[in-house]
Order: structure tokens, then sequence, then C-alpha cells
């Protein structure tokens, strides 16, 4: 399903209600790359919205699989991951992402984040995992939170494989912040 949230950003939601979002502000970038058991309707109606060849930059809020998933479709595009995550990924590909067929797919150059990424602000923000960050777009007040934080005010889990739990509620207090007008979360929880 595709959602149009603002004039300059869409939201792709997969059946597992997995996000990847398109957001054009003079470079085109995607936040998360959904799962790719969702490929088909990913490519058929993501692929209207934006032309995959032309993405400059690829942020991943985390490396699990459900969010990396379509990362093959933007053949031109730079792929950043943050250096702690890219560091869990090194250490141990499988627990990382948590599947192992992605985790053989997935073998890419990843840079790591800056502190800001196309006029967005890098907020770090363990927890989910030692390496999950979450990003402010700040001129329209967009929070993207990765699996950190969700619309509910639900918190994403802190028990997997490179999960930091005893981070988790420093990063929360870190959020709250942003006074965000639109959440902009990993899932549609
Ligand atoms: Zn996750």
């Amino acid at each position: 399903m595709i959602t149009r949230i603002l004039p300059n950003l869409w939201r792709f939601t997969g059946t597992d209600k997995s996000n990847s979002y398109y957001l054009d502000v003079g470079e085109k970038v995607i936040i998360d790359a959904g799962n790719r058991s969702d490929r088909q309707e990913y490519v058929a109606l993501f692929g209207k919205v934006v032309d995959f060849g032309s993405v400059h930059k690829v942020i991943f809020t985390h490396l699990h699989y459900d969010h990396i998933g379509n990362f093959d479709l933007f053949k031109n595009a730079k792929l950043f991951a943050s250096a702690e995550e890219i560091a869990e990924l090194d250490n141990n590909r499988a627990k990382a992402i948590m599947d192992e067929n992605m985790a053989e797919k997935f073998k890419v150059k990843l840079y790591p984040l800056p502190s800001e990424i196309a006029g967005l602000e890098v907020i770090k923000t363990p927890g989910h995992t030692r390496g999950s960050v979450c990003l402010w777009y700040k001129q329209e007040k967009v929070l993207f939170t990765g699996d950190t934080l969700f619309g509910k005010k639900m918190l994403g889990r802190t028990d997997l494989p490179t999960s930091a739990p005893g981070m988790i509620n420093a990063s929360i207090l870190k959020l709250v912040e942003y006074n965000y007008k639109i959440l902009a979360g990993g899932h549609e929880y």
C-alpha cells in the first residue's frame, strides 16, 4: 500500500506492515527498503512513485531483514547505515540481519552515516539494535524512527540478537526533545 504523507514524502507499507519511505529533497532518498517477501508489490506500486535507478541515497535505520529487503533495486544509490550497525554486520551477518537468506544476498558496500545526510539529522538511538538510528527532517518536523518507536507510542523489541536493552530508555528520552508532527515508524503498528 502506498500513502502520500507530504508532497515530497511517500510511504510503502508491506503485507507484514513494514515501511519504506521515499523522500525527495532535491536528492532522492529511500529510508529503509522493506521486506523482500513484498518485492512484487514493492516494484509494482512503489515503482510508480519513484524511479528506482534515480535514487541517490538509501539510508537504513538498522539492518534487520525487513528493512533492507529491496536494497538491490537502487542500482545507482549509495547505501548507508551507522558505523555501529556495520560493525555488527561484520561481526556476525546472520545475527545482524536475522535471516540467513538475506544475509547471503546483502553483500554490498555500506557507508557509515555522517551526523547529517541529505538535510536530515542522524540521531543515534541504540536499543532495538546497538546501531539503530532515527532521522529528523526538521523542515517538516518528521521523525523517522525505524523500530525504535512506533506510532502508538510503542517501543521496539530489545530482546533480539544485536539489541542493547540497557540503552533504549536514554534513546527514547532523546527523541522526546524533538517536537515532531509526523512520526514515521518502521512498521505500521
Ligand atoms: Zn528491526
